[in-house]
């Protein structure tokens, strides 16, 4: 079976017994579980288009180990056309859903270990590449969702892993023996982790020689004994419990489902362990995961920007302003703010490059500039969708309230629009933008895939200051300038002497 169906997925989930924790309760089936079902039915979506025809040339891939089609979620890009294709496949699944569709974390720790491993075994003459190798057929075979889990607790950021009073702070191995491996800690804030297959564990930042325990990666399955997940609270998560209409994305809901993963010693073979003590190849690891997951934003969240521009302008329409000045306006900007951030993505693709692998990777410069943007225009675009909806997005009685005999019909009046225009689908659309922009989504626009800090240090790092100094210099006049002087015919100094001389003689 080389590829699921969206159906095909949701039930394979049905088979996996899982220890979830949500509101003090304990689910163990989360296809039973009302609250996860929108999460589930997006990440389905990556399934479901992969398997139309029309979406094949973006949503599939050919596979470099098997040469047979498959999810290009469970991909190795082999080309700059394979990174484009990614961004592409981003835009379109956040155009389809409205939200996070959660299976690129997994994605890009995928293609971040298979450059990383090969880096480890060439210098190190280890096996992990080997392992990977196993593991990443496993996954195309079967079109397995795999869960990124990189970020750990941290405790006070202030000390080291190995400096720390909680063993949660940090994941760390606790033993090895000849057939593997335990591990012992916590990974955060994980997209979905409950309704994914495998876990892949990557280490959360660059380690020293003191963190070799803490250095650390590894695939187990979702189900794995001694792993347990505790479901987060998203703003106005509840609404779903009590009415689709409240809840504005009732299908997809907003942002990706994200848990806390306990992990208690958990047993991991060493044909799934690939990075085991490495400390020196944490940086690289973190650096490749976070540069191809950062790509990833002007293209899911664009996808995000398209839906509610859409939403904006069917708003506006609806309450007879779509032609208005100030309204073409506003909407010209939201436009030209996302498509600055689909650019940036491209662009960063464009500029990848061939990794010592054979798989392709993302300019990272590039990357991060992609992603510090997001995390100012998605706030910017959404303040203008605030704007043009009006203060209805806050302030909108509850369905309930509309179902009542005596009261529906008045609400509706109230909220009504220009004629022929449906109230409910007023309502609806209000609830859209209210979901997409009040909520979940932007504190993730902002920290998913890093927070901008995160981004300034690698732009920082990789801005190549010195040669810009260097430009500055050389026009400053403070440096020789070959180009210039092969233009006048003449060294600079003798050039400036007869300037003045010139300047002199004209006064
Ligand atoms: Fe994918 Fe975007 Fe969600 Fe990250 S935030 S998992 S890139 S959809
Ligand atoms: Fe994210």
């Amino acid at each position: 079976m080389a590829r699921m169906t969206g159906r095909e997925y949701v039930e394979s989930l049905k088979e996996l017994e899982l220890e979830v924790y949500y509101m003090g309760r304990k689910i163990t089936r989360v296809t039973d579980e009302l609250m996860f079902m929108p999460h589930i039915n997006t990440a389905a979506m990556t399934y479901e288009l992969a398997c139309d025809p029309e979406y094949a040339e973006i949503m599939t891939a050919t596979s470099h180990l098997s040469g047979e089609t498959i999810n290009r979620f469970t991909h190795i890009h082999h080309s700059i056309d394979d990174l484009v294709k990614k961004i592409r496949m981003m835009r379109l699944l956040g155009q389809k859903t409205g939200t996070c569709f959660q299976r690129c974390v997994g994605l890009d720790a995928l293609n971040a270990l298979y450059t990383t491993t090969y880096d480890l075994d060439q210098e190190r003459g280890t096996q992990y590449h080997r392992n990977f190798k196993k593991f990443l057929s496993h996954v195309q075979s079967k079109d397995l969702m795999s869960a990124g889990a990189m970020t750990d607790p941290r405790g006070d950021r202030s000390f080291r892993p190995s400096e720390q009073k909680s063993p949660y702070a940090y994941l760390k191995i606790t033993n090895r023996n000849q057939d593997g491996i335990i591990v012992n800690g916590a990974k955060a804030h994980i997209t979905g982790a409950i309704n994914s297959h495998e876990i892949i564990v990557l280490p959360t930042r660059a380690m020293g020689e003191d963190d070799r325990e803490f250095a650390v990666s590894f695939a187990t399955p979702v189900n794995t004994r001694g792993i347990k997940y505790i479901f987060s609270r998203q703003t106005n998560d509840s609404r779903r419990l009590e009415s689709p209409l409240d809840s504005g994305n009732p299908k997809y809901a907003i942002v990706g489902g994200e848990a806390v993963i306990l992990f208690k010693d958990v047993f991991i073979p060493w044909e799934r362990v690939f990075m085991a003590g490495e400390a020196e190849f944490c940086a690289s690891l973190v650096e490749t995961f976070a540069g191809n997951h950062r790509a990833n934003y002007g293209g899911c969240k664009v996808g995000l920007a398209d839906v509610v521009i859409g939403a904006s302008h069917w708003i506006a329409d609806a309450h007879g302003v779509a032609k208005a000045s100030h309204i073409v306006d506003k909407l010209t900007d939201m436009i030209a703010m996302a498509e600055t951030c689909w650019s940036c993505s491209l662009s960063c693709s464009y500029e990848g490059h061939q990794t010592p692998s054979g798989s392709y990777s993302i300019n990272p410069m590039l990357a991060n500039v992609t992603k510090l943007n997001i995390t100012k225009l998605a706030y910017e675009w959404m303040r203008v969708a605030h704007d043009i909806a009006g203060g209805k997005i806050i302030t909108l009685p509850s369905e309930k309230d509309l179902d009542m005999p005596e009261l529906g019909d008045i609400i509706r009046e109230c909220f009504s629009g220009r004629d022929g225009v449906d109230v409910d689908d007023i309502f609806k659309m209000l609830r859209l933008i209210e979901n997409m922009s009040v909520g979940a989504g932007l504190p993730e626009a902002m920290h998913g895939a890093g927070s901008p800090a995160a981004q300034k240090i690698m732009i920082a790092r990789r801005s190549g200051i010195d040669r810009k100094r260097v430009y500055a210099e050389t026009i400053a006049g403070i440096r020789p300038d070959q180009l210039f002087e092969s233009i006048v015919g003449m060294n600079e100094a003798e050039y400036w002497k007869k300037t003045r001389d010139r300047i002199k003689n004209q006064q």
